[in-house]
Formats: C-alpha cells, sequence, structure tokens
C-alpha cells in the first residue's frame, strides 16, 4: 500500500504524524511520507492517519 500527500492542501497541523509518526512526519509545514511502500505492519495506522486528516490531503492505492 503506497500512501501520497497532498502538497496543496496539506497545512501541516502535523495530525497525521502524532497518529502514525512511524510513516509521516512534517519538517518544513508540509507533510511527507518517509516509507513507501508502507509495510504491512503499519497500514492501519496510516489508515487511521488518513481518516484523520482535517484536510483529507492523504490517499493511497494498493
Ligand atoms: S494531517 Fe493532513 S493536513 Fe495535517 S500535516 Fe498531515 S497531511 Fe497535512
Amino acid at each position: 500500500m503506497k500512501f501520497t500527500v497532498n502538497q496543496d492542501l496539506c497545512i501541516g497541523c502535523e495530525a497525521c504524524e502524532g497518529i502514525c509518526p512511524e510513516i509521516f512526519e512534517v519538517p518544513n509545514d508540509v507533510s511527507k511520507v518517509k516509507l513507501n511502500p508502507v509495510p504491512e505492519t503499519l497500514q492501519a495506522n496510516a489508515l487511521a492517519a488518513e481518516e484523520g486528516c482535517p484536510v483529507s490531503a492523504i490517499s493511497h492505492e494498493q
């Protein structure tokens, strides 16, 4: 499963990093994905981060 952050939508709130710091980090006011594809053991957490993004900037594909 591969995750993407829409850089134009992200507001740098750091919610994704708070939920799943293994995959998301927000170094310069924009979130980036640290590891793609996301290992199976972290997928549920990454999906929770996607769900928790207030501006729906995170998406994924299989
Ligand atoms: S939760 Fe969404 S808006 Fe907030 S930093 Fe992460 S990708 Fe950006």
